[in-house]
């Protein structure tokens, strides 16, 4: 018990961490894509363009301590900022505690480091979807490689069966082809074309087909939630569903054994 919760802990601070180190990122290529040049090696504030101190940098308390501002100028730094190292930190602490030990099987703990590594690949698409509406496409590549090494691996580890195969490819055609026809249906009015592929991704891993339907619920709900009072303020009919979709897949994997545990 005690290991299990150091452990959940040491993977919160290391969750903030890489949700810092993807913020950063997703603004470096923000950047360079849109030609507004480099923004140097060390961290920058993006309003001033002072550089700033080791104990600036620090995930969310760096943050609680300048109250959201910029210690020089005192622009407010983005909410994206905060959001992105609390919710990484949120996920990695969870899935941890949810999905710990993973098993006897050497296996199961080098499936779990991938998933670990495409929830740390599918935060910065969800950064960069949430923020500027793309989803950068090396990056969803290197994602459905990931996803497509997880469900090999489930396949060796439990041994290859139709229904499992049935199962991966299910929850897969489920998220991505909803996605697809929204896609198809709104000539890309609603959803963007690399939502089918993100649905896609995050159906493969699932492992088990219905956990895509609560996926797609859960995400929309959240989507709605959050997104409704922006949408009607600004009137825009595009709703950036990549990050509700992260959201929505990574409590489903949480809770996926509870889940499952419904029907089953
Ligand atoms: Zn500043």
């Amino acid at each position: 018990m005690g290991m299990k919760v150091a452990l959940s802990l040491i993977m919160f601070a290391l969750g903030a961490v890489m949700g810092s180190f993807l913020a950063c990122q997703a603004w470096r290529l923000h950047y360079k894509d849109t030609g507004k040049g480099s923004l140097g090696k060390r961290s920058v504030c993006l309003s001033c363009k002072k550089q700033l101190k080791w104990f600036d940098n620090i995930p969310i308390i760096s943050w609680l301590m300048l109250r959201g501002r910029c210690r020089y100028c005192k622009k407010k730094i983005g909410l994206m900022e905060i959001l992105s190292e609390f919710l990484m930190g949120l996920a990695f602490f969870g899935l941890t505690w949810m999905l710990y030990p993973a098993g006897t099987a050497v296996l199961g703990y080098v499936i779990l480091g991938l998933v670990f590594l495409l929830v740390f690949v599918l935060g910065f698409l969800a950064i960069y979807d949430g923020k500027w509406g793309e989803l950068p496409s090396f990056a969803l590549i290197i994602a459905l490689m990931l996803a497509v090494a997880i469900c090999g691996l489930k396949i060796w580890l439990v041994g290859f069966s139709w229904p499992l195969i049935g199962d991966l490819l299910g929850g897969a055609a489920i998220l991505g082809g909803t996605y697809l026809v929204l896609y198809l249906v709104s000539h890309s009015e609603w959803v963007g074309d690399g939502d089918w592929i993100l649905g896609v991704i995050i159906g493969l891993v699932l492992g088990r087909a219905w956990l895509a339907l609560i996926v797609l619920c859960l995400s929309n709900c959240l989507g709605l939630v959050v997104m409704y009072p922006a949408a009607r303020k600004k009137k825009q009919k595009k709703i950036y569903f990549g990050p509700f979709l992260v959201v929505a897949f990574v409590i489903t994997l949480m809770f996926a054994e509870f889940f499952n545990g419904l029907i089953f």
